[in-house]
């Protein structure tokens, strides 16, 4: 992490970690999904016990999550955690986080300190809250909450530093993307850490996306951002695949699985082009390893230009598509037949490229669009209609 690494992608398990059968499966879905750090919450004593047995049955790093009790950290550690969190919210004792650190530093393991807004204002001292929250809901609260992030955080990494331990990773979350990216700006100026991007509290994944992403995406197209999570209050997969997708789309990541293009849909199309997206999609993703561009496009207006790119295409016309494949031709099949006839040409493309016959984008020859009329249905039934009336016309008149 850090230092030139890929961006990692994280996620978090949402079942009880000490239901080691459960832990175990969920991480081995994120695992599977493509996450690259997996992060357990321990908040009880039965949860650092199921760790030890967790952590041999799982093929990703283990992140302990430990807020309250340093001896959850002490015990994550003995169980052979990859990596603590501690909350600086609420572990604050010099000694214990003294003892935390001898201990990842005997086990060879990073430390994350998390000063997310939900958890960096002062709890115990009253005075320090009441000036703190004052300061929080002031009419400059942003400014206010960059700055007690920031003196946190010095304070804090002071521990860290008197003991000479520097394997640290740095993060302070909010639900506010301003302050996110303000946030992570000024560390990123400050620290020598690697950094742990997220928007905390983001909602589900149909609005938390945007967030995340609008954050995120500025942060790491500035090149500031380690290791990231999304959070949605959703199934954690979703977390892992817009993550990758994110890393994707900044190319920051290299793609491992087929890259879908399609057209948004607009008045010109003659199939039920949405389900068939979302049928490629889930096709795709389950039978196919390399990362293919296959490009959907609801019609020819636009769809070669759009496609030109892609390594498979397909060009819908009036219940029909049009296969290309690296630019060529190779189908005209009905409607009910393009999801199959699609997959099988990106099977066939992939077996090519995994025997190095074909090679990823490479493009054989530029696309020739399909003529709109006649060759992909579209306008040949009622082409077909006026040649009929035609014929029929002259035939009464003739009589
Ligand atoms: S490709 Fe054709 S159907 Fe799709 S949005 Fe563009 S013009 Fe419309």
């Amino acid at each position: 992490m850090g230092g030139g690494a890929p961006v990692s992608v994280q996620s978090m398990t949402a079942g009880a970690t000490s239901d080691v059968a459960r832990c175990v499966a969920e991480i081995e879905r994120l695992r599977a999904a493509g996450a690259d750090l997996v992060r357990v919450a321990v908040p009880e004593r039965k949860d650092t016990l199921a760790l030890a047995q967790i952590i041999p049955q799982v093929r990703v790093p283990i992140v302990a999550d430990v807020h309250f009790h340093y001896r959850r950290a002490l015990e994550a550690i003995d169980a052979g955690v990859h990596k603590i969190r501690l909350n600086p919210g609420n572990i604050q004792d010099r000694a214990q986080v003294h003892e935390v650190i001898d201990a990842c530093r005997a086990a060879g393991i990073p430390i994350r300190i998390g000063v997310n807004e939900g958890s960096i204002i002062e709890r115990k001292d009253k005075q320090k809250r009441l000036k703190e929250l004052g300061a929080v809901f002031s009419a400059n609260k942003k400014g206010y909450l960059l700055a007690i992030m920031i003196t946190k955080l010095e304070e804090y990494l002071d521990i860290f530093y008197e003991e000479d331990f520097h394997d640290v990773v740095i993060s302070a979350k909010s639900m506010d993307v301003e302050t996110v990216i303000d946030a992570y700006t000024e560390i990123s100026k400050r620290f020598d850490h690697p950094l742990h991007l997220g928007v905390t509290h983001a909602g589900p994944k149909e609005t938390g996306c945007i967030r995340s992403v609008v954050a995120l995406g500025a942060l790491l197209a500035n090149g500031i951002g380690d290791t990231l999570r999304i959070s949605y209050a959703s199934d954690s997969r979703y977390e892992v695949e817009d993550g990758l997708e994110l890393l994707y789309s900044l190319g920051l990541r290299e793609r491992t699985s087929a890259e879908l293009i399609a057209c948004p849909t607009c008045g010109r199309i003659q199939v039920d082009l949405i389900n068939l997206v979302q049928d490629v999609r889930k096709t795709l993703d389950k039978k196919i390893e390399l990362p293919i561009k296959v490009a959907v496009m609801g019609c020819i207006v636009n769809g070669p230009g759009e496609a030109e790119g892609a390594d498979v295409a397909v060009f819908a016309g009036d219940r029909r598509g049009i296969i290309y494949v690296q630019g060529e031709r190779v189908a005209n099949v009905p409607e009910e037949q393009i999801l199959d006839s699609l997959l099988r040409e990106c099977l066939a493309f992939q077996e090519r490229v995994r025997k190095g016959e074909a090679r990823l984008g490479e493009k054989k020859v530029d696309i020739i669009p399909p003529d709109p009329i006649g060759e992909l249905g579209s306008g040949w039934e009622k082409k077909a209609h006026e040649l009929r009336d035609k014929t029929a016309t002259l035939t009464i008149g003739g009589a």
